[in-house]
């Protein structure tokens, strides 16, 4: 993505590290995605950026939030969003979790096991349920699978529970995997939910929800060769958008439809000033000579996802100068805090010297969450919000 004028602006005008999101752009974003798919109601997943100005713009718009525990909850309530447009999107839950959420408010709550589901009984008396199926994760950088969701089997055995238990078995729910490349993977989806839905209706269940989930990519990451990724982003929202008709043809009740986007919404409006902290070249025990960059931010302050992703680096105070191959680092004493693509290599220029900036682009979702207090001493980024009037 190019950086717009007022996060250029913000970028140059001074000179600690530091993240930027831009406001007016995630809110554009928003609109982008709205007008894409109009009949969905947005469940921003906080992880992707917990930051209240965001969360606060994002409420503002219309949007509700996914919450993953009672202190997402709480901070999506400051926003001053009502209650019934936040859910528990989590299905990993403790008892006092449950409790805390039901004490807050919280009425629908994403599940996917009998034991979650006499939880939920337990402590949040008559909510509504949402199951959430499993899926493979295939074609996501980050597949989400196996740890969350159940078969169509188990998702059935699990509605009839909240049921009999005297909850609303009130929908399903999908997460194709994060920053999602494929159209295919929605496809599937659907034809899971469809399968599921028929098995409910057929039962006497009728769900009036389903829960899309996250997985919609953002566009500005690299690939390993350093070309944009260019994920199919109109295949996917025309596949979804056919999906709901269908789906809704196919149900027996009426169907409203929510999305949890994160990444989709936050990534492209937010960068990283950043600084070299070495451009260095050492020979390896292998008899190769390799470059290394080393950055002041790595993967324990801002670039959690760096071994899986790549982002556009720019170096204001080099411009179009002669380059050299290096391998991207953070600054830890952790082999992990690397671009890892078996020691890929990224452009840099040649003549980069400790303490000039480095500006990691599309860098806005899940960077301030994953940041840890101070690894090897290296503190977590502050940010800064631009475009904000
Ligand atoms: C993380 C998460 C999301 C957001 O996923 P993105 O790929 O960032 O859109 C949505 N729903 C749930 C339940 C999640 O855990």
């Amino acid at each position: 993505m190019r950086l717009n004028a007022p996060m250029r602006a913000a970028l140059e005008a001074s000179d600690d590290d530091r993240i930027f999101f831009d406001l007016a752009g995630i809110e554009a974003q928003y609109d982008l995605l709205l007008s894409e798919l109009p009949d969905i109601a947005v469940r921003f997943a906080m992880k992707a950026c917990p930051v209240d100005e965001v969360l606060v713009r994002l409420a503002a718009k219309g949007s509700g939030f996914d919450a993953a525990s009672p202190n997402e909850i709480a901070q999506a309530l400051r926003t001053g969003v009502p209650v019934e447009r936040i859910h528990y999107g989590n299905t990993i839950k403790s008892d006092q979790n449950i409790a805390d959420a039901h004490r807050l408010g919280v009425r629908d709550f994403a599940t996917d096991s009998l034991e979650d589901v006499a939880a939920t009984a337990a402590h949040a008396a008559g909510s509504r349920v949402f199951c959430r199926l499993a899926t493979s994760g295939d074609g996501a950088l980050w597949g989400l699978s196996r740890k969350f969701g159940c078969s169509g089997a188990d998702a059935v055995r699990v509605m009839e529970a909240a049921r009999s238990a005297g909850l609303t078995p009130s929908g399903l729910s999908v997460h194709v995997g994060s920053q999602q490349m494929t159209s295919e993977a929605w496809q599937d989806a659907f034809e899971r939910l469809a399968d599921v839905l028929t098995a409910l209706n057929r039962r006497g269940i009728l769900p009036d929800r389903i829960n899309l989930g996250g997985g919609l990519p953002a566009l500005g990451y690299l690939d390993s060769r350093g070309t944009p990724l260019d994920p199919p982003l109109d295949k996917i929202f025309a596949v979804i958008r056919e999906g709901m008709q269908h789906l809704g043809a196919a149900s027996r009740s009426p169907l409203d439809f929510v999305m949890e986007p994160g990444r989709h919404l936050v990534a492209d409006h937010g960068a990283i000033r950043a600084h070299v902290s070495r451009l260095s070249s050492r020979g390896q025990i292998d008899g190769a000579r390799e470059h290394w960059l080393y950055l002041s931010c790595g993967k324990f302050n801002g670039l959690y996802e760096m071994d899986q992703l790549q982002y556009r680096l720019l170096f204001p105070s080099h411009p179009g100068t002669e380059s050299v191959q290096a391998v991207v680092a953070g600054p830890t004493c952790d082999s992990d805090d690397a671009y890892a693509h078996d020691h890929h290599r990224v452009r840099v220029p040649v003549s980069a010297a400790s303490g000039d900036p480095v500006w990691v682009l599309s860098s806005g979702a899940y960077a301030t969450g994953y940041m840890t207090q101070g690894f090897n001493g290296f503190d977590p980024l502050p940010y800064t919000c631009v475009n904000s009037d």
